[in-house]
């Protein structure tokens, strides 16, 4: 049977394990970051593979025969990394990127490049909707006079300061949902990550229903060269060869 590698830790990657069940013989990956995550069917590795190197030398070890890299849009390490060593020792890759959000009518995104770039265009007296995950927290705890609301599936690490309320939570999450929390914590600002896909994409729903100005950072660009598509389907063809 073909031996794929699912780079995962995303809703994608779980309905692609799943698709090609009984077609191939899947391992998926996930990076074993998060307390309880939630796992694709068959077999499950975690945990880095240490860099491109540690990865290519994995690939052989497993004779793996082809590797979709189906990890979350702002997962720029571990794209990069599975582009190198598929470029090293000739495992095919293919990256899975869903499709980043687009405006509606009535939207005014502030696109930005990066997480500072987006605490620069904060402000004292902002109350702040913060989804861009635990790790990001300290780019915007240390601004004068905001307030934040951060929601994210673990906790931040301690210290968290006071001007900061932590929400654990993790999506899918519902438009009555998202207006009842904007409303309760008298949000203004919501600050995200383009990540995609459906499961998060009520804020941004709630955000266009309340009038909430919208600070999107920007996806990285994916690896140079590298062969992509946006659709499970698509990559679930491509990996039984
Ligand atoms: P990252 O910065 O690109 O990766 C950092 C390191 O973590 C990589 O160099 C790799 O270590 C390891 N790693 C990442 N994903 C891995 C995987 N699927 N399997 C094995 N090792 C992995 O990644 P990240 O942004 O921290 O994301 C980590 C995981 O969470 C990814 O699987 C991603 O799909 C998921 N996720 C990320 C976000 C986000 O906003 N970034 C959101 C939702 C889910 P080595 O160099 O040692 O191989």
């Amino acid at each position: 049977m073909r031996r794929v590698l699912i780079l995962g830790g995303t809703a994608e990657a779980r309905a692609l394990a799943a698709e090609l069940l009984g077609h191939c013989h899947v391992v998926s990956s996930l990076a074993g970051r998060v307390t309880n995550p939630r796992l694709p069917v068959g077999e499950v590795r975690e945990g880095g593979f240490g860099g491109p190197d540690g990865l290519a030398a994995w690939l052989a070890a497993e004779r793996i025969d082809a590797m979709v890299d189906a990890t979350h849009p702002f997962a720029a390490r571990m794209s990069a990394s599975a582009a190198e060593a598929s470029a090293t020792n000739g495992v095919p890759l293919l990256t899975l990127r869903r499709p980043g959000w687009r405006e509606g009518p009535g939207d005014a995104w502030e696109r930005v490049g990066s997480l500072r770039a987006a605490a620069d265009l904060l402000g004292h007296g902002d109350r702040v909707f913060l989804t861009t995950g635990r790790r990001s927290l300290p780019v915007f705890t240390v601004l004068p006079g905001v307030w934040l609301l951060a929601r994210s599936v673990d906790p931040p690490d301690p210290p968290v300061p006071g001007n900061v309320h932590v929400l654990l939570d993790r999506g899918p999450y519902t438009l009555e949902g998202e207006l009842a929390l904007i409303r309760e914590h008298r949000l203004d600002v919501l600050v995200t990550k383009d990540s995609g896909g459906s499961m998060t994409t009520a804020k941004l729903l709630a955000a266009r229903e309340l009038g909430l100005r919208v600070i999107m950072v920007d996806r990285p660009p994916p690896p140079a060269g590298v062969r992509l598509v946006e659709s499970v389907a698509e990559a679930a063809v491509w990996a039984q060869g």
